[in-house]
């Protein structure tokens, strides 16, 4: 089966892609990955995207969806895989199609993990990381004992510019508007399934499995 995970970045849809590919037995493929592999083993496409990512660029979408297409074509795949973080637009997810369609192959599922951007500003708005080892908790999951201070080496605990809600806002505001119209897209072609990302991680899990059977 050919699964593609959308989701706001918060959403937890990267764990839910993991736990996918572990009960399905196919490959969690992430295009931050295939990047890193590439340029890893020298790979022409790699010596390419590495152009672009050296000068700062994004590298252009013809170029990504050749790096899936040249991923998804590969011996653990053949069975399916599950897509995190790709297509995040309209050409891409056009682009992808048109590859697939040429090697007789199509998408199955884009599985939608929707949570209220309300709830992922509160979630990140409750995480603290330790300025000394990097650890990380949260104020409601993952407490430290001590408030505001790291368990693991009594370093003082922050909340990360990254993590602070007007940075998450806005984050979420360009996931929106150019990610939403994949959701339209995924619906016309009948494949869309919505999990409601707000309950615990294994409920969402089981809904999914509810849908892949
Ligand atoms: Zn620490």
């Amino acid at each position: 089966m050919k699964i593609i995970m959308l989701g706001a970045p918060g959403a937890g849809k990267g764990t839910q892609a993991k736990l996918i590919a572990e009960k399905y037995n196919i490959p969690h493929i992430s295009t931050g990955d295939i990047f890193r592999a590439n340029i890893k083993n020298g790979t022409e496409l790699g010596k390419k995207a590495k152009t672009y990512m050296d000068k700062g660029e994004l590298v252009p979408d013809e170029l990504v969806v050749d790096l899936v297409v040249d991923r998804v074509a590969k011996d653990d795949a053949k069975n399916g895989y599950v897509l995190d973080g790709f297509p995040r637009t309209i050409p891409q997810a056009e682009a992808l199609d048109a590859a697939l369609a040429k090697i007789n192959d199509k998408v199955d599922y884009a599985i939608d993990v929707d949570v209220p951007d309300e709830n992922i500003i509160n979630r990140m708005s409750g995480r603290r990381a330790c300025v000394a080892c990097g650890g990380t908790y949260h104020i409601v999951n993952v407490p430290p004992k001590k408030e505001g201070i790291c368990d693991a080496c009594g370093g003082e605990l922050i909340l990360r510019d990254d993590d602070k809600p007007e940075t998450v806002k806005k984050r979420l505001d360009v996931y929106h508007e150019q990610t939403q119209p994949l959701i339209d897209y995924y619906t016309e072609k009948g494949i869309l399934k919505t999990v409601d990302g707000t309950v615990d991680m294994n409920d969402v899990f089981a809904a999914i499995v509810g849908i892949l059977g």
